[in-house]
């Protein structure tokens, strides 16, 4: 058994993606958006949200795409290295 190797892949992510990924959690999401944030959590698939504070950002989400400005947070996906 050799060690486990992972790729650490580091997203920035809105509040509301904050807590649909960590606590699959959709209070207070706008239905609007509700659908977007879905479709964002399930294509990232398992990440770990951190929630460490990025600061107010302009860039669009990584997960629900939105262009809402905000603050962003951290959420870090681990994939482990195959070979
Ligand atoms: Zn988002």
């Amino acid at each position: 058994m050799g060690k486990a190797r992972f790729t650490e892949t580091h997203y920035s992510v809105c509040h509301e993606c904050l807590f649909a990924l960590a606590y699959d959690e959709y209070d207070g999401v706008p239905p609007e958006r509700f659908g977007a944030i879905r479709k964002g959590v399930e294509g990232l698939g398992w990440v770990s949200a951190t929630g460490e504070e990025l600061g107010h950002g302009s860039a669009p989400c990584d997960c629900c795409r939105s262009y809402l400005h905000g603050d962003r947070y951290r959420a870090t996906k681990l994939e482990r290295v195959k070979r």
